[in-house]
């Protein structure tokens, strides 16, 4: 053990969770007084007794968010104002990294080192970026004829309802929170059950930062009692929802059937990564594909499971994939070097060997892999694993696993590669490795996805949106293009005389 992975052990025994909501500004219990137990997937730890919020936590949570949006106390602030008070936020979340790092760790499984470089500084960094941009963005005059003026501004929707995953807890929040605050939104925060600790530190820091009480409210709790309860609010103007293409099917009809409000959905994905033996450089394609799909235990909606490989290459593919397997060995999240901690609960562990099971039965190979790791610990551990021989109607290859597990398909002319990488329901990335330019434009303009990548899987930013075509969800979170989400274009005619 090292000196460091001593003190974050050490560090993660004194710590203590308060899984109250925060609403209106104040921790508070549930209305009916129940909770419920959040334990950590690292080694089965207790961490707290959670508020178990359901319809009434939630009004009151939407009735503190209206009532701070009609005053007009943080919508009513210049953007220079709320700009100072989020980058104070984010400051103040960089200033807690130890502590949220260890929080998200122990919450939900991913490697302390990932959490503290990625998911921390991500989540500050999209605070910061637009409380940055909020007060350099203008509105329009339309180009009309003499006798009017029209004016094209943007206002905020009101109430934001937001619902997230377990998987990037404080960063998918942070997609969410970010844009809606910056524009003046009041928000509700549902974090998912699995997962709530770190949400609710973040709204104490907000406060802390100087938004308004009432302003960014969470509620945490069960996805059919709370989460159902925000979506089908009839005071809710506006519902942000990340999660799976199963629940974003229920947000949308809950939207409907209530007030219509506005429904976005980033949803899931079952990403191709098609290698084509012209790629330029093979053991950066094996690394990068490698590490892209392991990466937070295969729990990332966007992660390449579909390895479509030129066939020619493809045993040189894998034997340089198997080379590299044993360093996304699972092992102790709370130690620097890990690279693949556990999965987010027993279910998720069930759910991932249920479709191991399934692609062995179906006639795929495991090459590496298949079974689960260091159950003697009390936690959630699955070997990375790697399935050759795969087809692409295999169950494997169709469905979102959302666990370290790769299916590697052959393909011989380019014509097939695309058309089974969009032979899916989703639409939510894809990669391409080549060295003809001309050949990978024609394959990312074929490819039916919200990102392509070429030549690389693992850039990103906060300046481009992110967002899936199909069943991947609509709408697009980061960039400036998630602002179109909670805002409203109003047009105010003036008569000239
Ligand atoms: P999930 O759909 O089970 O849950 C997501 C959230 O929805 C949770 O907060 C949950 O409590 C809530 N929920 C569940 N049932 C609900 C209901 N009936 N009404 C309202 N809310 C409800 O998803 P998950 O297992 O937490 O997350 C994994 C999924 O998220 C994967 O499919 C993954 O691809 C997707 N995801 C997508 C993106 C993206 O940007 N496209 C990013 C991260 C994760």
């Amino acid at each position: 053990m090292t000196t460091q992975q001593n003190s974050w052990t050490e560090m993660a025994g004194r710590m203590k969770f308060d899984g109250r909501a925060l609403i209106n500004g104040e921790r508070v219990s549930a209305v009916s007084g129940q909770t419920f137990e959040c334990n950590s997937p690292v080694d089965g730890r207790y961490l707290a007794a959670v508020a178990r919020g359901d319809a009434a936590d939630i009004d009151a949570a939407v009735k503190a968010a209206r009532a701070a949006f009609e005053d007009r106390r943080w919508a009513g602030l210049s953007p220079r104002s709320r700009k100072q008070i989020m980058v104070r936020f984010a400051d103040l979340i960089l200033a807690h990294k130890d502590e949220l790092a260890l929080t998200e760790t122990l919450d939900m499984g991913k490697p302390i080192r990932n959490a503290r470089a990625t998911d921390v500084n991500a989540c500050a960094n999209t605070i910061r970026w637009y409380g940055e941009a909020i007060d350099k963005i203008y509105d329009e005059i339309a180009p009309t004829s003499d006798s009017a003026l029209a004016l094209i501004t943007r206002e905020p929707v009101g109430v934001v309802g937001a619902i997230v995953p377990w998987n990037y807890p404080m960063l998918m929040a942070s997609w969410k929170i970010a844009p809606a605050l910056a524009s003046g939104n009041s928000v509700v925060l549902k974090p998912s059950e699995k997962s709530p600790l770190t949400a609710l530190r973040l709204a104490e820091l907000a406060l802390e930062a100087g938004i308004p009480p009432g302003v960014f409210n969470v509620v945490p709790g069960f996805g059919h009692e709370a989460g159902n309860a925000l979506s089908l609010h009839m005071d809710v103007d506006c519902i942000a929802f990340t999660g799976s293409t199963r629940v974003g099917k229920l947000i949308m009809v809950n939207a409907g059937q209530s007030n219509l409000k506005r429904a976005w959905t980033e949803l899931g994905g079952k990403s191709p990564n098609i290698v084509c033996a012209d790629c330029p450089d093979l053991d950066r394609a094996v690394a990068s594909s490698i590490g892209s799909i392991f990466y937070n235990q295969g729990e990332s909606c966007n992660a390449p499971s579909r390895l479509f490989v030129e066939r020619s290459i493809k045993d040189a593919f894998i034997e340089r994939a198997l080379a590299l397997m044993p360093k996304y060995a699972p092992a102790d999240p709370l130690a620097d070097d890990t690279v693949m901690g556990a999965l987010v609960d027993r279910t998720q562990l069930d759910t991932v060997m249920r479709y191991i099971d399934a692609g062995r039965k179906e006639g795929a190979k495991v090459l590496s892999g298949g079974e689960q790791a260091r159950a003697e610990t009390g936690g959630y551990y699955v070997a990375p694993t790697l399935f050759d021989g795969v087809l692409n109607d295999m169950t494997i290859a169709r469905e979102e696993i959302f666990g370290p597990v790769l299916s590697v398909l052959a393909f011989d002319t380019v014509e097939e590669a695309i058309q089974q990488a969009n032979q899916t329901i989703y639409g939510l990335q894809a990669g391409v490795w080549t060295r003809d330019i001309n050949k990978a434009h024609r394959i990312a303009r074929a490819l039916r996805a919200g990102t392509v990548h070429v030549n690389q899987y693992d850039e990103d930013d906060i300046t481009v949106p992110f967002g899936g075509y199909k069943q991947s969800g609509n709408g697009r979170d980061k960039s400036l293009h998630a602002i179109d989400k909670y805002t409203e274009l109003k047009t105010t005619w003036i008569g000239l005389e």
